[in-house]
């Protein structure tokens, strides 16, 4: 059994991301999309919250798994029993990081392969900041996201606003 694990914040799940959990499935017999619980990024939604949108987004997937991990990621994925990390590659300005981070994960252990996936080109300049940046001043922001994070994206900023009435 192949697994590979999604490490993100996903905060929110973007069409983007949805866009490699489509092509992960095709290589992996399970893909565990792992929503990391660490608090530096200051996420704006819960881990709750963020498994929530990711598991309704990924519910038509049958061999798609949901988890939070808070461990190290290469111990995480190797508890799992994971042969691979899968991270998404867009523009050039990821690369510098996912390098990095793909050489200190092969350092920590050379069981775990990493697995740059590219998005469809619509996808590219997608991602969670940029979507949250424009909610936040209510705009619509449905062709970005899956449904159930319009709709909670929806519900928080308009609770945001509310509060500062
Ligand atoms: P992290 O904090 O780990 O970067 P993200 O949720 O921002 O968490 O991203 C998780 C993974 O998904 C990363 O590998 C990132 O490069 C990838 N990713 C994010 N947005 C996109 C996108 N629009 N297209 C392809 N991959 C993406």
């Amino acid at each position: 059994m192949r697994i590979g694990i999604y490490p993100g914040t996903f905060d929110p799940i973007t069409n983007g991301h949805i866009d490699i959990i489509n092509r992960s499935v095709l290589l992996f017999d399970k893909v565990i999309v792992a929503v990391t619980t660490n608090p530096s990024k200051s996420p704006l939604f819960s881990i709750d919250e963020r498994i929530e949108m990711v598991l309704s987004s990924t519910k038509s997937l049958s061999n798609v798994e949901v988890d939070s991990f808070d461990d190290l990621l290469v111990n995480y994925a190797l508890h799992k029993n994971a042969t691979a990390i899968i991270r998404g590659l867009r523009a050039t300005s990821d690369f510098e990081f996912e390098f990095q981070m793909a050489l200190v994960n092969r350092k920590l252990s050379n069981e775990l392969v990493t697995v740059f996936l590219m998005p469809n080109e619509k996808y590219t300049y997608l991602n969670s900041t940029i979507v949250k940046e424009v909610a936040s001043f209510n705009a619509d922001v449905s062709c970005f996201v899956p449904e159930a994070a319009n709709k909670k994206l929806l519900e928080k900023f308009s609770a945001k606003k509310t509060k500062h009435l």
